[in-house]
């Protein structure tokens, strides 16, 4: 933990190992999302890197203070050799505290099936590893049907139900369960928050966000909040906001709101500095809204002389001076802004 924050404090300043990655596994999804079309477009996403590419990939030095790995697609859980990669990063990343692997929920009995081997594998391996998995969850009424597939929210809420089990038997264990708020559900959000917070489930709201590249939903007109949507979405966000007790996702709705009201992003995103994002065929790309910008190929060159090149740098720069102030992606929050957030709300108690 204070390994942690110390090498937080230091990516300010100086370019350093990262402490977490980003594994897109697939772009092939089973959902059909109104806000993405990977679903689309995904089969033709190239060669995904097999099992091989993965182990000679993390077994790079760069990763030897990797904390926390993130897995999402597409559908990671359709990958048929999941387990596998999940042994591999297992294996070589040894200073590893936790593993989140996403999932749309949809597929109850291939996720439970695929839950419990990985579980399992966690479990041989070493108890201290927090393993989590993080569905996707946008409403509790047939919206989310219309959002993200025919008959989705009666999956979703029986994929829930299997995991429990599964956390039930397992401490290192957790679900988290992630809701993107649009025009469409953005009067069901609140109601997703109580719902989860009775289960037990830790959630993360985001607010839709257009992306033409990983995405391609920008030009989606029903996607975007006008007038009392937009107002209806700021009055939801203040009530998670109200009831959220983690202090990070407090502050990150807060930017939410103040974003909405006009404001620039002041989260510190630790994307660019602390977190590494490889896709499905080895592009290392900057973070999910860079606009199709890449760092480099992990199959045509080695992965720490493309995170410390002087060309990924000035990309970054580029990406924080252009594109990171309007930025509503939830990339993360940063220690320093978190704490001062949760300094100015304790301050504005007492004074
Ligand atoms: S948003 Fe996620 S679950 Fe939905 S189609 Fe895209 S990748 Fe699949
Ligand atoms: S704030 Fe947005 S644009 Fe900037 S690094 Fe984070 S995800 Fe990328």
């Amino acid at each position: 933990m204070l390994f942690h924050f110390y090498k937080h404090i230091v990516s300010r300043f100086t370019r350093t190992n990262p402490s977490n990655i980003a594994l897109l596994v697939t772009e092939h999804c089973n959902a059909r999302c109104v806000m993405c079309n990977i679903w689309k477009d995904g089969f033709s996403a190239g060669v995904e890197l097999s099992i091989d590419n993965y182990d000679e990939l993390l077994s790079n030095r760069l990763f030897k203070d990797v904390v926390n790995v993130m897995i999402s697609g597409g559908e990671a859980l359709l990958r048929k050799d999941i387990e596998q990669i999940i042994s591999c990063i297992l294996t070589r990343l040894p200073r590893l505290k936790r593993i989140t692997i996403a999932t749309n929920g949809l597929n109850t009995d291939l996720i439970n099936k695929k839950m419990l081997k990985i579980a399992s594998i966690v479990n041989d391996f070493n108890g201290n590893i927090l393993l989590i998995s993080q569905i996707s969850f946008d409403a509790l009424t047939e919206v989310h049907d219309q959002i993200r597939a025919p008959g989705a929210s009666i999956k979703v809420k029986n994929t829930i139900d299997k995991l429990v089990d599964l956390r039930n038997k397992y401490s290192f264990y957790k679900i988290s369960a992630g809701c993107v708020i649009q025009p469409m559900n953005v009067d069901e959000a609140e109601g997703v928050f109580d719902y989860l917070k009775l289960k037990n489930i830790e959630s993360i709201f985001t607010v839709i966000c257009f992306d033409d590249h990983y995405y391609g939903n920008s030009e989606i007109e029903e996607l975007y909040f006008k007038d009392d949507k937009k107002n209806k979405l700021k009055e939801v966000l203040k009530k998670i906001e109200h009831k959220e007790k983690n202090i990070g996702k407090k502050f990150l709705y807060s930017q939410f709101r103040s974003m909405l009201d006009g404001g620039t992003n002041n989260r510190g995103c630790p994307a660019l500095s602390d977190t590494i994002t490889i896709n499905s065929t080895g592009d290392v790309i900057p973070c999910l809204n860079s606009g199709g910008q890449k760092y480099g190929n992990i199959l045509s060159e080695n992965v720490r002389d493309i995170w410390f090149s002087a060309d990924t740098r000035i990309t970054s720069r580029a990406i924080i001076n252009e594109r990171c102030a309007e930025c509503m992606f939830a990339c993360g929050v940063g220690y320093f802004n978190a704490l001062k957030f949760a300094i100015r709300t304790i301050g504005g108690r007492f004074f």
